[in-house]
């Protein structure tokens, strides 16, 4: 079976040394050695001035949402994985969705103003598949309105924008390390931000607003992550270069074979570099996308249509109108894209969605 990503594994002895430290050292949880080095080790990656390693992406939004003391309407984003939405409402906040670009598949700046009410207090939009949201856009309405802006960038690891990390944009960008993304802690997320006293609430919010032993400056979750998370990430990260050259070609080897074939693509903004995290193909109609999908399970390929449903038809998170964002998710699929994708293999996936499309 080729599935949609298969996890990185780095060698397994280079996973069992920190095994071996931990131990020796017998610091499983809390805050350990590890962690502090993932947490060094990423921002000097990325060039990032404050990250907080946390439990989760889900866990991420909701500790920004918080620190931002977000409430009310904030608006966002229907083309995303649900935790984007559903985050928002787990803290009590209203999602209001301003549909999206029909070319970046990103929120439409030139609709949010029309969407700002009394009651908005922020802006939580998703760079969807790593693409960067227009930035400068959302920063000035942001400004203009006294908005927070966070940026769920779960697909964010590694793009730059302007020569920086895309995690330095907006109050705060959070993001996933989960097993499906391209650089992963099994189980893991971050927290970025450039302001520190944002960057020091957040750190009392992750360990349940603990200041000291028995005092508290907040109210807070457990956002912690243990050292063997922090272990698998920092035997991931000495592969991210690979990881990310890898992708590279196989999405740029996806794109010349399919060029001129009736299928849409991501528009990149520009002064981008971009992590290849998906390959998302837009079909000429959601007929045709099964027809494809059809032809692809019945070789045991399976792409992934991300992200579909468009999330203000989910009946749960029950939402207003918007037909780019259901257009999009109706013909959207993400084809196969991992590091020990073979050439062999991208040559399958190719044949049978070209026999699916009659070529
Ligand atoms: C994966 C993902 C999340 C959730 O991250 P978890 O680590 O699985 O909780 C949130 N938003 C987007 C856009 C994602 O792709």
């Amino acid at each position: 079976m080729i599935p949609v990503t298969k996890p990185f594994l780095p060698p397994v002895e280079e996973y069992e040394a920190f095994v071996k430290d931990i131990w020796t050292r017998h610091w499983l949880t809390n805050n350990g050695p590890l962690v502090n080095e993932l947490e060094i080790r990423v921002k000097n990656y990325l060039q990032t001035p404050h990250f907080l390693f946390v439990n989760n992406g889900t866990i991420a939004l909701q500790m920004a949402i918080r620190a931002l003391r977000l409430e009310g309407e904030v608006i966002t984003t229907p083309f995303s994985f649900i935790a984007t939405t559903s985050s928002l409402m787990w803290e009590r906040c209203t999602p209001v969705f301003v549909d999206i670009d029909p070319d970046t598949f990103n929120i439409d700046p030139e609709k949010i103003r029309a969407a700002i009410t009394p009651k908005t207090t922020g802006i939580l939009a998703t760079h969807v598949f790593g693409n960067p949201c227009d930035i400068e856009a959302i920063t000035e309405i942001a400004k203009e309105y006294n908005l927070k802006v966070i940026y769920d960038a779960a697909h964010s690891f590694g793009v730059k924008y302007k020569g920086q990390s895309l995690f330095n944009f907006g109050d705060i960008s959070t993001t996933s390390f989960h097993a499906t993304k391209l650089f992963h802690t099994i189980e893991g997320g971050g927290v970025f931000t450039v302001n520190a006293e944002l960057l020091k609430e957040m750190a009392y919010v992750r360990n349940f607003g603990f200041d000291g032993p028995e005092n508290f400056a907040t109210v807070g979750i457990n956002g912690k992550n243990s050292e063997f998370h922090a272990a698998m990430g920092l035997a991931n990260l000495k592969y991210i270069e690979d990881i990310l050259n890898r992708r590279k070609d196989t999405y740029e080897y996806y794109l010349e074979h399919l060029q001129d074939k009736n299928i849409k693509f991501q528009k990149i903004e520009k002064n981008t570099t971009y992590n290849y995290s998906y390959f998302p193909a837009i079909f000429e109609s959601e007929e045709i996308l099964k027809k494809v999908e059809n032809y692809c399970m019945m070789n045991l390929i399976v792409p992934r249509r991300y992200f579909h449903p468009s999330l203000n038809t989910i009946r749960i998170l029950s939402g207003n109108k918007c037909p780019i964002s259901e257009d999009i998710a109706s013909r959207v699929l993400c084809l196969p894209m991992y590091h020990v994708l073979s050439k062999e293999e991208t040559n399958f996936i190719l044949r049978i969605i070209l026999r699916a499309l009659n070529y």
